[in-house]
């Protein structure tokens, strides 16, 4: 139990029934009570480009955050915002980065828990026929995983093998080919429910340390530090040699050095290994 959260109520701004995920770990982690805000969360961006998210995904979940005050009336704003997409560094793996944040205008904090993972069922596909259709379904787990199917008008939220033959029959009987893709709205993908539910552990960690200049609650990682020496020549890399810790708050920043890893492999050297 949080001695600054405890008893007290977050206003959850969703439409995709988050609150399943997010409200048993923030009662018993910090006794904290989630109510679910009727805020329209589609008009921040959706997954399927309805309309385009605007600004950064941290920016997405503060509007999110400040509007479920604004309905509710409570102090306490919550939001998640999700983002899928090629990995950074690695080719041909999808990606999710889950973020959920916390906003307490009591309290003065914005602090924002993160979970970054290619553990996700994110594709899309060009289909000539049901058969097609089917094989890609198999492939990202429906159907306990939905569908969409992007015919006219779009069919989102498909959990039934009935519905997705129809869809697709009906796609291609209008134009031959049907663009078929995962829903990534969190009430039709479990995979991406446990991203969430990580990325609201590491909210939970942040809240439970303070700043140790203005104590506020939301202390935690921050960047990589970059620059561990070459194990040949000494030379600093570009892989890191350690990260921050920061106050969200306040802006102090520690940095912390790794032990473990003190020599960068040449290989990384851009002296070495040009
Ligand atoms: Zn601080
Ligand atoms: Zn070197």
């Amino acid at each position: 139990m949080h001695p600054l959260f405890k008893n007290r109520i977050a206003a959850l701004a969703t439409m995709h029934a988050k609150e399943q995920i997010i409200a048993p770990i923030l009662a018993e982690q910090l006794g904290m009570q989630v109510q679910v805000a009727a805020v329209n969360t589609d008009l921040f961006g959706t997954f399927t480009g309805e309309i385009e998210r605007q600004g950064t995904q941290r920016h997405a979940a503060r509007l999110k955050c400040e509007a479920a005050i604004r309905q509710t009336g409570y102090p306490i704003g919550l939001a998640s915002e999700g983002s899928f997409g090629p990995h950074p560094t690695v080719p041909f793996v999808a990606a999710n980065c889950e973020m959920v944040m916390l906003v307490d205008t009591q309290l003065g904090i914005e602090v924002c828990g993160e979970y970054f993972t290619t553990e996700t069922n994110f594709s899309q596909k060009s289909v000539t026929s049901v058969e097609q259709a089917l094989e890609f379904a198999d492939n990202v787990g429906f159907p306990a995983h939905g569908l969409i199917v992007r015919t006219q008008p779009i069919v989102k939220g498909i959990r039934d093998y009935e519905t997705l033959t129809h869809a697709v029959s009906k796609g291609l009987a209008a134009s031959g080919a049907v663009w078929i893709e995962t829903d990534m709205r969190a009430m039709h993908n479990p995979t991406r429910c446990k991203a969430i539910a990580a990325a609201v552990a590491d909210l939970v960690a942040r809240l439970s340390a303070l700043c140790p200049q203005c104590s506020k609650p939301g202390f935690g990682k921050g960047k990589a530090i970059v620059g561990l020496p070459c194990s040949w020549c000494g030379l600093p890399t570009q892989q890191p040699k350690g990260y921050t810790l920061e106050c969200p708050t306040c802006g102090y920043a520690e940095e912390v050095l790794s032990k473990e890893h003190q020599e960068a492999d040449p290989a990384f050297c851009s002296f070495c290994n040009p």
